[in-house]
């Protein structure tokens, strides 16, 4: 007998465009939300990108601020709050990863600006009411309603620039999201749904891009999956994986993205006894009944991302520390994690072995 119907679910109010050519939209979506002098936020390296942005806003984009970085540093965050100020801006749109969309959304928390997100990568954060702010090296997180923004674009035209080994492990860190969102606590069928269609559509998606770093097709359909994946992130509550990769991050300063395709197999592979329908969910995305982690394990090798985290940069000497602080803070999992399993488990995702059965 099946377990009776009850579940919450709270729908966030962004509007989303997806598409080639949905960037000749923008324009539009600042007429929705009112806005007058907009500042144009990015990473260093991507002004380009911005100005293709600002180009489409026209007078209405009064500047271009490219100094985002990655976990959103509080100088940077002062600096941008600042210089908004200076142009007296009344709204934000970010364009590029998680490390543009993190840096508008701190200015909406602090500065109550509405965001507009142009994401080019599959990071998700567009989709969440998470922000991020780095003081003193220690990276404090929170949930606030007013960081989501008002209007998400994802234009694949914009994408073909992302490397395709990043948009392999960006499109890993997605999936990552939906995999822990079906064993959630919180989970709901809804967001069962949105969880098996987000990894389809990835799975689908990186093969292609990997083929062809321009196809537009595929490089939506990642689009399509990363707005799947934010959304489940952004709806429930992240398990182990994601606490190791915070620890990973966090502690060492491994990369974000490779850190969880990297670990990704290993937790599943350690949670997929406990967690049935997270593993019949990934089996119908994946078409893979039994062992999703080892096929995503296959897969990743398959793409050329990175299976070890010894290549990352990590010391096999650290694994005991990095047990240590995963295991301080309690949080949900579907099986329990003690300090020996977690060290096995970080033992074989460092030596870059198949993931255990
Ligand atoms: P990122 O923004 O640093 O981008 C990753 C890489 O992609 C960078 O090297 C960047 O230069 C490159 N890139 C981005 N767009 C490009 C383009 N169009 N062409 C060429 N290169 C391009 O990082 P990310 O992986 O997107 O996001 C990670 C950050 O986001 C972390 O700080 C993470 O904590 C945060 N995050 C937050 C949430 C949330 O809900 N708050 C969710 C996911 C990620």
């Amino acid at each position: 007998m099946n377990a009776p119907l009850a579940f919450a679910y709270q729908a966030l109010p962004m509007r989303v465009v997806l598409g080639t050519g949905s960037l000749d939209r923008l324009a539009e979506e600042i007429d929705h939300a009112g806005l007058q002098r907009v500042m144009v936020l990015c990473s260093p390296g991507h002004r380009e990108l911005a100005e293709t942005v600002a180009g489409r806003i026209g007078p209405r984009a009064v500047d271009i601020h490219p100094h985002a970085r990655m976990h959103v540093p509080a100088e940077s965050a002062a600096e941008a709050r600042r210089r908004a100020g200076e142009v007296n801006a009344d709204g934000c749109v970010a364009v590029g990863g998680g490390s543009a969309i993190g840096l508008g959304k701190i200015i909406a928390l602090q500065y109550r600006l509405p965001v507009i997100a142009v994401p080019t990568t599959y990071a998700g954060s567009e989709m969440t009411p998470v922000w991020g702010l780095t003081e003193n090296g220690v990276k404090r997180t929170g949930k606030a309603p007013r960081v989501l923004p008002v209007s998400v674009l994802y234009d694949p035209a914009l994408t073909v620039t992302l490397p395709v080994a990043v948009s392999v492990t960006s499109g890993m860190n997605a999936i990552a999201h939906a995999v822990e969102a079906l064993y959630a606590p919180d989970a709901s069928p809804v967001i069962d749904l949105m969880a098996e269609e987000g990894v389809r559509a990835l799975a689908t998606a990186l093969p292609g891009i990997v083929a062809d770093g321009a196809d537009l097709d595929a490089r939506a359909r990642a689009q399509y999956g990363a707005w799947l994946c934010g959304a489940c992130l952004g709806a429930t509550s992240m398990s182990l994986h994601h606490k190791l990769c915070h620890a990973l991050g966090g502690t060492l300063d491994l990369p974000h993205a490779p850190t969880h395709t990297v670990v990704l197999p290993h937790v599943l592979a350690y949670n997929q006894g406990a967690a049935p329908k997270a593993v019949a969910a990934l089996g119908r995305a994946l078409g893979t009944p039994t062992d999703s982690a080892t096929h995503l394990w296959d897969l990743a090798g398959r793409l050329g991302a990175p299976r070890s985290l010894r290549e990352l940069g990590m010391a096999e000497g650290d694994i005991d520390r990095i047990v240590d602080v995963a295991l301080t803070n309690p949080y949900a999992n579907p099986r329990e994690v003690t300090a020996e399993a977690l060290g096995r488990l970080l033992r074989s995702a460092w030596s870059g072995q198949p993931p255990a059965p």
